[in-house]
């Protein structure tokens, strides 16, 4: 039918440029293993870097969450949805983060979207950085704030492109991923910070793949920066190390309280589950209670870094356990994934629009989750993978 036709040739196109994404399907748990379109693999690709995503305690507070709560929530949070362990939830961020508030939302993308535009509007600007993530960009433009892009990681830039726009706004919002996810680095949270408090301009970091990964005990690159109190507006998610689902914000408390006000899916989007947001609970008891998680993260992360790299392949210039293995075109990511594919490995390709044209790569997501012999196994899959395709 007519009306399809224009999506189908886009498809074909896709389909033609290697860039067609192929959804693969699972039937196990989160974890090092995976059943994944009906084969056991090992898994290289999941943001689950603490491996709570299956932790029998996460599993027993959601289950006991359902008896005692059901198993949704019943409304938005301002109607009828606020339930008091939403309120808990709330509180033990903030004090995890060691911050003055926090809010939750039903996931890290409604967390952007919520946040920025009850922050600025059509008068206003948003300095951000030039590879933030798809959900800050969204939620940058559904402001109608003008968008002032500084080049990635530069606060020199930043200072420059302040300067350029002086007198064109009435208030100013400064915005960055915290780790970048399709690279790995951090943003020089510390010059920014600086920046903002000179110029009196709202700062704000997505924590997303900084939570459960950076800072002491994995409170997130607030904490890594030392940087309490003065970062106005800590962005992140339950979805990744905390293994479950849901977004939140921490920091001020004027804020905070204003975005319970103002922030649209808070106010017209049903609240969190309560299993999910007793998952959440029990994630940060255990994260206080011990940094294990988190050393394993970081040791099998080193391990795995170092012998890619021995191995040969271009690993990019990442600080964290994201590990992109830079393939440059797309089709190469495919065949690479699919080859691993065949021999036991999951690792997704990512290409266009997640990444640059001509930066296609795999991207390895290391877990605590993994063990020696599973990292072993990957190394010496990706390695002959690697040889095969002429990568390394
Ligand atoms: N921000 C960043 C930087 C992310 O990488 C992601 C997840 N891809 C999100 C936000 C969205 O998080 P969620 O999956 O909780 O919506």
């Amino acid at each position: 039918m007519k009306r399809f036709e224009w999506m189908q040739k886009e498809i074909s196109a896709l389909k033609d440029k290697g860039l067609f994404t192929n959804i693969r399907t699972l039937s196990s748990p989160q974890d090092a293993w995976l059943t994944v379109d009906g084969k056991k693999v090992l898994n290289f690709c999941s943001n689950n870097y603490l491996g709570l995503a299956n932790h029998p305690d996460l599993k027993k507070a959601a289950r006991a969450a359902i008896d005692t709560y059901g198993v949704g929530p019943g409304a938005v949070r301002t109607i009828a949805g606020t339930m008091d362990i939403h309120k808990k939830l709330e509180d033990r961020v903030a004090k995890f983060k060691r911050a003055e508030a926090a809010i939750t939302f039903q996931s890290g993308f409604m967390a952007n979207l919520g946040t920025i535009p009850a922050l600025v509007g059509k008068k206003d600007v948003i300095f951000s950085d030039e590879l933030n993530h798809a959900s800050i960009i969204d939620g940058c433009r559904l402001s109608g704030a003008r968008i002032a892009r500084f080049k990635h990681c530069d606060p020199n830039h930043l200072k420059q492109v302040i300067k350029e726009n002086e007198g064109t706004y009435e208030k100013a919002l400064i915005i960055t991923d915290g780790v970048f996810s399709m690279d790995g680095d951090i943003a020089p949270l510390d010059f920014l910070q600086e920046i903002a408090q000179a110029n009196d301009i709202l700062l704000a970091v997505d924590d997303a793949h900084g939570e459960g990964v950076l800072g002491n005990g994995g409170r997130g690159i607030v904490d890594h920066f030392n940087l309490h109190g003065q970062v106005d507006i800590e962005i992140g998610t339950f979805s990744k190390a905390f293994g479950v689902v849901g977004g939140m914000v921490s920091g001020n408390a004027v804020i905070i309280q204003w975005l319970k006000q103002r922030g649209r899916p808070f106010l017209f989007s049903s609240a969190m589950t309560p299993p999910d947001v007793a998952a959440c609970i029990a994630g940060i008891d255990l994260l206080e209670k011990s940094t294990e998680y988190v050393d394993s993260l970081w040791k099998n992360a080193e391990y795995f870094k170092t012998n890619m790299a021995k191995n040969g392949f271009d690993i990019g210039q990442s600080q964290t356990p994201i590990t992109p293995i830079m393939l440059g075109e797309a089709p190469l990511a495919q065949a690479m994934s699919k080859d691993l594919f065949d021999n036991g490995i999951f690792a997704t390709p990512i290409g266009f629009p997640t990444v640059p044209k001509g930066k296609a790569r795999i991207r390895v997501m290391i877990s605590a989750a993994h063990r020696q012999e599973d990292l072993d196994q990957g190394l010496e899959k990706f390695a002959e993978s690697g040889k095969k395709l002429g990568v390394i």
